[in-house]
């Protein structure tokens, strides 16, 4: 069964036309879909009755059902999504000044493995389809419409470069002046390191990349991202050096600080050579410690001296502060056991986080 949702607007377009419609039917559609947020085909009012009956019975649409939601004291939001097969995936709304920044999930979890991650730890169940990416969007502005949410983030369950067929579809759905119309400059995907597909996402879509490095060597990251052992920094830093960058735009390098591991002034030496030669800004971000996982947070001179390293080296480099770390909302703290799917039992990281 198709599920329409998942179809670009060409897709569309094509598949009216297939069904013996005129091709400006598959462009309302899509329309009704991303921009009027409809919930049932027989409410769009420009196709006669027979046409919304004849369209709602052949493409029936799953919409992700809310499995719970939780408001941090911060004002972050996480979503628990269902699927229409009863897996689980997490969204977070992130609230900043003037607008909102949303942090979306394109995995059931993830095979990469990531050490100092949860969501790694629940292993990896499936891709999500393009409909279910682009739908943890259209759900947060339906309910959060006074947020404005204005960046997309992909960073939430999941890899997303392992999914890359469907995130560019998500991404076409998602930017497309007909449906949410989101910028894709206000578009970043975050990746642990797989160098073919970056450049391939450099020459498909003109999005901001972010890289989760994390750290400084070969030995340091094949412990900690098993991803390393098959594409190593030197690749890796490569490919970031040919990814086709849109226009005065940076690729951030998410650096992780793990007491005693990577936090050393060396590190920080060495994170700054690693860089050289490409256009970038440095997110720092001091690990929360989470039941579960063995890294402890490192010291604030620390991250602080660390930072000071960089700047002295010529790098723009942030702090970056964890948001809604009480609601288990934070960077690498997305987790749900894939259970039964009915909530409260399978929502374990939120029950241990405010026990
Ligand atoms: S950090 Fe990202 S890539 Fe690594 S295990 Fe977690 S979700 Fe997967």
């Amino acid at each position: 069964m198709i599920d329409i949702r998942s179809l670009t607007c060409d897709e569309l377009e094509e598949l009216m036309q297939d069904r013996g419609l005129q091709r400006f039917r598959g462009r309302q559609l899509f329309k009704w879909l991303w921009k009027n947020r409809i919930d049932s085909l027989e409410k769009i009012t420009e196709f006669s009755v027979a046409l919304r009956q004849e369209l709602a019975d052949a493409f029936p649409l799953y919409d992700l059902k809310q499995v719970r939601k939780l408001r941090s004291s911060d004002g972050t939001v996480k979503w628990a999504f269902g699927l229409s097969d009863g897996l689980i995936i997490e969204t977070v709304l992130i609230p900043e000044r003037s607008h909102s920044t949303l942090c979306v999930s394109t995995q059931v979890g993830c095979a990469m493995g990531c050490r100092f991650c949860l969501t790694g730890r629940m292993g990896f169940h499936r891709n999500l389809n393009p409909a279910e990416i682009a739908c943890q969007a259209l759900e947060v502005r339906r309910q959060e419409s006074a947020m404005h949410v204005r960046n997309i983030v992909f960073m939430g369950m999941g890899e997303p470069l392992a999914n890359l067929e469907n995130l560019l579809k998500a991404i076409d759905i998602m930017t497309h002046d007909l449906g949410m119309n989101f910028s894709s400059r206000r578009i970043t995907v975050s990746t642990s390191g797989i160098a073919p597909r970056i450049i391939e996402l450099g020459e498909s879509a003109s999005v901001g990349l972010a890289i989760s490095l994390h750290a400084t060597t070969n030995e340091q990251r094949d412990v900690l991202m098993p991803v390393n052992r098959t594409y190593p920094l030197e690749t890796l830093m490569d490919a970031c050096r040919q990814f086709r960058l849109p226009r005065r735009k940076r690729i951030t390098f998410e650096y992780l600080l793990l007491r005693d591991i990577n936090d050393s002034a060396a590190d920080a030496r060495r994170l700054s050579r690693l860089l050289k030669g490409i256009p970038s800004k440095i997110n720092l971000i001091p690990f929360n410690e989470y039941p579960g996982l063995d890294y402890r947070e490192p010291a604030e001179e620390t991250v602080l001296h660390f930072q000071e390293i960089l700047k002295s080296l010529d790098h723009t480099v942030i702090i970056r502060k964890s948001k809604g770390r009480d609601i288990a909302a934070a960077c690498g703290q997305l987790f749900h056991s894939q259970g039964t799917g009915t909530g409260a039992e399978t929502y374990l990281i939120k029950d241990n986080a405010l026990a």
